[in-house]
């Protein structure tokens, strides 16, 4: 027998007991009469005793064992003479009396710590040894505790999970395809599922009334630190509801899921309309841990001679509570954060309400105290405030706004992960613009529905069509996103046509769903979660990596099995497939 328990599990009640151990040496620290190995496994360290008092023979063969080997030991519970209070077992040691070496080990490239030192790179190239260590082993453990959530409360609700192909035809959801080529249909290739958004409306059609799937999901994006080209939904899809049915259903998982694995009971989760969120914080998906909402200024300060203002379309504040103590070097600081390329602002303006009420702006040349009294009656601010002004166009205006605000709200320390906000985000636009070319995309996709009260717009006022579509935002996150869908064949083509499609390429891309849709389609409606950030989130880190087994890198690699690779010759002649060198 490898092991009566496991490495976590011993303490003083199991004194005297014997026991048989299994796991990996993580430190070996040999005192020459004496010699303590920690055993270590998935479950914790337990502390073997070795000394040449007991066995010299056994105490020779200790001293040998290096890092990361495996070995078996048998021997009997006591009390330790130094306990440990940061361990669970650190009460006890194990008086080894026999050791079976199962396997050897290289010395570990990095150290196996939660502290580790090995970089990033090293560590995702052996991945397998990054996984033994605590702190990335129990992000997946929060993963599996997530995932058993998210099953058992949509199960209780009804929910089927079904299983949808991964070999399918492209499905619009934004991004580029992955392909795959098929080789008994040389010449034509599979598509990964973006998400499996036809499939679970063909199964409303076909009666299932409510589908969930925890899937993988695949975009050829460019990437960032928090995507992954392939990455994890949790799906879902409900028929005969109404918006508010989805809102209600998702935010009880949402709910359910804090208070089983964070044990944090949630507030209703309040709604903002896509048109507010933009207004008050130049975003889709802000994050509402902290105010700090926009104010326009622009009536106020427009024409008063400065040309900055004078040229703009719009002008927007905010107002940062408590910071005019910021120092000059401090709002310079803030003056470069938003005038970097990412950002792209010309400049900052700002106003100090000072403690003693007095103001003190850096345009005090155009507009004198009177004025910049204004700006603190529009922005609410109190003495000890800082105003911060940006001008342009809206657009511009409110992206680059959006990011000093995020920026504030980090230095005032009012982004604590654990602090958990959901917002609901409604009403989206149905339909953005491409600049260059004025053609016409879906925001969300293709199959999400207009508000009917909007519907007679498509025509008229394409933009100014709302959707009948909803984001779950957290933490200023996009966690889920989902809608309402067209279940109408005609309308569907109505769509596509807007979208710029021909009724032949509508019918050779989607036919299979618009022929489903004369079969007695049900209204219906879902949304899909993302999985990998949702888990993130709950772990308190910015990063999804960290939270998936075997992930990518940046370039979209996995250094460990190095993947992309090229094919041999006689695999591409096979597919039919010429490759230029
Ligand atoms: N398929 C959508 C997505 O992946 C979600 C949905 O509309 O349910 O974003």
């Amino acid at each position: 027998m490898y092991r009566t328990h496991t490495c976590g599990e011993l303490r003083m009640a199991h004194v005297g007991q014997k026991v048989t151990l299994s796991g990996w040496v993580a430190h070996n620290r040999n005192k020459g009469f004496l010699c303590f190995i920690d055993l270590r496994d998935r479950y914790g360290i337990t502390q073997l005793a070795f000394s040449e008092s007991d066995n010299k023979d056994l105490l020779a063969k200790a001293v040998e064992l290096g890092r990361e080997f495996v070995i078996s030991v048998s021997g009997t519970v006591r009390e330790r003479e130094s306990k440990n209070p940061q361990n669970a077992t650190g009460d006890i040691e194990i008086a080894v009396e026999e050791l079976t070496l199962l396997n050897s080990s290289k010395v570990p490239p990095f150290t196996i710590e939660d502290q580790t030192d090995g970089g990033e790179d090293i560590r995702m190239q052996y991945r397998y040894l990054d996984l033994r260590r605590n702190a990335v082993r129990k992000n997946m453990e929060l993963r599996h505790k997530i995932a058993r959530a998210v099953r058992n409360y949509l199960s209780d609700e009804n929910f089927i999970e079904v299983e949808t192909p991964v070999l399918i035809k492209s499905t619009p959801e934004g991004a580029r395809d992955f392909v795959v080529p098929s080789r008994m249909n040389e010449g034509q290739f599979y598509a990964l599922p973006q998400s499996p958004q036809t499939f679970k409306q063909l199964l409303m059609v076909s009666g299932f009334d409510r589908y969930f799937q925890i899937v993988k999901c695949f975009r050829d994006e460019d990437l960032r630190a928090d995507r992954q080209p392939e990455f994890t939904q949790i799906d879902c899809e409900m028929s005969f509801v109404e918006r508010e049915d989805i809102l209600q259903t998702f935010e009880g998982l949402v709910k359910s899921l804090f208070k089983d694995v964070l044990n944090i009971s949630m507030d209703e989760v309040p709604r903002m309309l896509y048109s507010q969120a933009m207004e008050l914080y130049g975003s889709d998906k802000p994050d509402v841990r902290f105010g700090m909402p926009f104010c326009d200024l622009t009536d106020i300060v427009k024409n008063n001679g400065f040309a900055v203002f004078d040229q703009a379309e719009k002008i927007l504040a905010i107002n940062a509570t408590g910071a005019s103590v910021f120092t000059r070097k401090q709002i310079d600081e803030l003056t470069e954060f938003v005038k970097r390329p990412q950002i792209g602002a010309s400049g900052l303006i700002y106003c100090r309400v000072e403690a003693d009420g007095s103001l003190k702006s850096s345009v005090d040349k155009f507009f004198p105290t009177e004025e910049l009294a204004k700006w603190v009656s529009k922005c609410g601010s109190k003495p000890g405030d800082l105003i911060l002004v940006m001008a342009g166009t809206t657009e511009k205006v409110r992206k680059q706004l959006c990011e000093l605000r995020l920026e504030l709200g980090n230095r005032l320390g009012l982004r604590d992960p654990f602090n958990f906000k959901p917002l609901w985000v409604l009403d989206f636009p149905l339909l953005e613009q491409d600049e260059e070319t004025g053609h016409w995309h879906a925001m969300h996709h293709p199959f999400t529905s207009p508000l009917p009260e909007d519907i007679d717009l498509m025509q008229t006022n394409p933009g100014a069509v709302r959707a009948n579509a909803y984001d779950l935002v957290i933490n200023g996150v996009e966690i889920g996103g989902g809608s309402i869908r067209i279940h109408d064949r005609g309308l569907q083509e109505k769509m596509f046509e807007l979208l710029g499609f021909t009724p032949e390429s509508a019918t050779a891309q989607f036919g299979f769903l618009m022929n489903a849709f004369e079969y007695g389609a049900p209204p219906h409606g879902g949304i899909a979660f993302g999985f990998d950030r949702l888990c993130s989130l709950f772990g308190g880190s910015d990063s999804i990596r960290d939270y998936i087994a075997f992930p990518k890198n940046n370039s979209g690699r996995d250094v460990m099995i190095d993947a992309p690779a090229p094919l041999d010759e006689i695999q591409l002649k096979e597919l039919g497939i010429s490759v230029r060198n």
